[in-house]
């Protein structure tokens, strides 16, 4: 089977210190929690940064800077920067497109509008388009979440459009209380409509997050883990950092025969530009 490829996902954008006491939110800490993933054997981190003033996720490419230099300087981790914005609170166009500036391998491309919390994450049609073309100018890879069937058919869409080059790569996001659920039926359903060449990833949110990924690691996708998705190790047992998920992953799929990609390998995988 082929190696696996760990994504973490550092902070997201929503959950502050008072819910999460250990979730990074500077640039440092940010920063440091993706390195100590990558020593865990992440190949990939999924980047999302805070207001200093707010702690809530921010689009500034200035506080992007701050965590993708020095990532680049260490580390030879694949960059996938958000354009998601604060889900929720709905930011302009460019501003969500703005991290693509910084040569990330992959953004985040939210195929669809979904309840969230209280709100809705609204992503229209002129948003998918716009940033299908602003990715595919700039020849960063979109990374294409999909939070339920609905978004794997606009996908599949605008790939016919050719607003999408194959081959895709997919995220799969189970377990928002808004979208599908994380259950083995729920994802099968999903799965079914994967074109043959693409590649894909899950993520099971919160008390899903494991049994996903198991669902990634046994059918040959790989696996997303990390702090925006699941502040829980274990039922009632926070996790103290984001390289504890990456580990115990590392760990079961060395167990199950499967060897992590390092993200030299990781590139090739995902069909990636060489640096
Ligand atoms: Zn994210």
């Amino acid at each position: 089977m082929e190696k696996l490829i760990i994504t973490a996902a550092i902070t997201g954008s929503r959950m502050t210190r008072d819910v999460a006491p250990y979730i990074p939110i500077t640039p440092d800490e940010i920063a440091q929690s993706a390195i100590e993933c990558w020593d865990a054997g992440a190949a990939i981190v999924h980047i999302h940064v805070r207001d200093p003033k707010t702690g809530l996720g921010t689009q500034s490419l200035d506080v992007f800077r701050q965590v993708v230099e020095p990532l680049r300087e260490r580390t030879d981790l694949l960059l996938c920067l958000t354009t998601s914005g604060i889900p929720g609170r709905n930011l302009a166009i460019e501003e969500r497109l703005k991290p693509l500036e910084l040569d990330p391998e992959l953004a985040s491309f939210d195929a669809g509008s979904i309840n969230l919390g209280g709100s809705a994450f609204v992503n229209t049609p002129e948003f998918l388009e716009a940033a299908a073309k602003s990715m595919k100018e700039k020849g960063v890879k979109p990374e294409l979440e999909i939070f339920d069937v609905g978004m794997m058919v606009t996908c599949l869409r605008m790939r016919d459009q050719e607003y999408l080059e194959e081959p895709l790569h997919f995220q799969f996001v189970l377990g928002t209380p808004w979208g599908s659920p994380a259950t083995p039926k729920s994802f099968l359903h999903l799965y079914e409509h994967l074109p043959e060449d693409a590649t894909w990833s899950i993520i099971g949110i919160g008390k899903g997050h494991l049994p996903m990924a198991m669902m990634g690691l046994i059918l040959g996708g790989h696996i997303r883990v990390g702090m925006e998705d699941n502040i829980y190790y274990e039922r009632g047992v926070l996790a103290k950092s984001n390289a504890e998920f990456v580990e115990r992953i590392v760990r079961i799929a060395k167990e199950y025969g499967r060897e992590t990609a390092t993200p030299r390998e990781a590139r090739e995988i995902l069909g990636l530009r060489e640096q």
